[in-house]
């Protein structure tokens, strides 16, 4: 036989079996009931997130602390009365903000490591609930206190600033009380944290926190969440929701949301949105889209493409570990 005689025999397989391949999966997909369909669709949603999230954190775990060391360089420097630089910590901040404005809050939703960490933490405490303690549903803290608690976040915040434009920042910061700095020295692999008790025991009780509500430092205390909830966002950015073609009393999204986002009727225009798409997972009726997954005709493809700006972000700010 010739080169050329095998390389059409190979293209003729190969065409051959793709062909099967997509028929089989047509065939496939027509035997399964809709009720199937909706769970591989939301089992395939899920899986996406989990793999982005773990790239993310393997990749950049220090991303949110460099953005919340940006807010406190530029209050200690307005404090100073010094020249703002734009040193890398600046850099990360407003680099986070202008994704955050255009794409919403997709960092913390699928790349932020403490935010992943919240998520599996909530994960464990369900399977011990539910494998050890036999309980049916996983204990939450009740929904009605998460409106008052959301807003704690914004005075810790509010105190951080103040303390930096007043310069008494550092002078609190030397008793090493800041449990994303240990957290961050843990996923950098240092665990030189002799002089960080104060940081350990409130990293302890913020993972108790975990285990009894979805993102709980996320929604209560989180210091750079708060300035994501903060500063606008583009609306194409939100999900939308038509509310016509909404099942009969469904309330599947806003039972499946981490920060119980109260359903506006036609999309969900809320600072607290952490833009985790958990809600447009879940929906029967694929009924919360956004301009992208409209024009894609896909789900995964537009996350695929934020995640892959965000990456491109972090390499040029310096955020990526292994870059
Ligand atoms: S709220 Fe804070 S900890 Fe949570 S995902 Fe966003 S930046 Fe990360
Ligand atoms: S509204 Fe949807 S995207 Fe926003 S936090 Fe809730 S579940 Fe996630
Ligand atoms: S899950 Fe879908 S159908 Fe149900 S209320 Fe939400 S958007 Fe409407």
């Amino acid at each position: 036989m010739t080169r050329t005689e095998i390389e059409n025999a190979v293209r003729e397989a190969v065409e051959k079996n793709t062909a099967a391949a997509k028929r089989m999966s047509e065939t496939e997909k027509k035997k399964m009931t809709p009720a199937q369909q909706k769970i591989r669709r939301r089992q395939q949603n899920a899986l996406i997130r989990n793999l982005i999230q773990l790239f993310f954190f393997l990749m950049m775990p220090g991303a949110f602390v460099a953005g919340f060391s940006g807010v406190k360089s530029i209050f200690q420097k307005v404090a100073a009365g010094s020249v703002l630089e734009m040193d890398s910590f600046v850099k990360a901040l407003i680099g986070l903000c202008i994704f955050t404005i255009v794409f919403g809050r997709f960092f913390c939703g699928f790349a932020c490591a403490f935010g992943t960490f919240d998520d599996f933490v909530y994960w464990i405490s369900g399977l011990i609930q539910k494998k050890l303690l036999r309980r049916k549903k996983q204990y939450s803290l009740p929904e009605r206190l998460s409106p008052w608690l959301q807003k704690v976040k914004f005075l810790i915040l509010a105190l951080i600033v103040a303390s930096c434009a007043l310069g008494i920042y550092d002078r609190f910061n030397q008793y090493n009380w800041n449990p994303w700095s240990v957290f961050s020295f843990i996923t950098a692999l240092r665990f030189e944290l002799g002089g960080y008790l104060i940081g350990i025991v409130i990293l302890i009780l913020i993972i108790a926190g975990m285990a009894v509500k979805e993102r709980f430092f996320c929604q209560f205390l989180c210091p750079m969440g708060a300035v994501f909830a903060i500063i606008p966002q583009f609306p194409f950015a939100w999900l939308q929701r038509d509310a016509e073609n909404c099942l009969k009393n469904c309330r599947a999204c806003q039972m499946k949301c981490p920060v119980d986002i109260k359903l506006e009727p036609d999309g969900f225009r809320n600072g607290e949105c952490i833009g985790c798409e958990k809600c447009a997972g879940v929906c029967p009726k694929a009924n919360l889209t956004r301009w992208d997954r409209r024009l894609l005709k896909n789900e995964i493809l537009p996350v695929l493409i934020r995640a892959a700006i965000l990456f491109l972000l972090g390499a040029y700010l310096g955020l990526c570990r292994f870059l």
